[in-house]
């Protein structure tokens, strides 16, 4: 896909790191470019309410 229409923009999106899923919220675009007012509550893949923690690694 080459055309015109199709432009790249940089916007914000979120990872799980529980999951690693990636995703890009259902905000304005003037959130997607800019500041980001609210983060998920939960990951829409994994349904973590979590998924922004990354995983304590168990020192041994
Ligand atoms: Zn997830």
């Amino acid at each position: 896909m080459n055309e015109k229409y199709i432009i790249k923009k940089e916007v914000n999106a979120f990872k799980c790191l529980r999951c690693g899923h990636e995703w890009i919220p259902r905000v304005s675009m003037a959130e997607l470019t800019g500041t980001i007012k609210e983060k998920p509550r939960i990951c829409p893949n994994c349904k973590s309410a979590y998924w922004d923690l990354e995983k304590k690694k168990k020192k041994k």
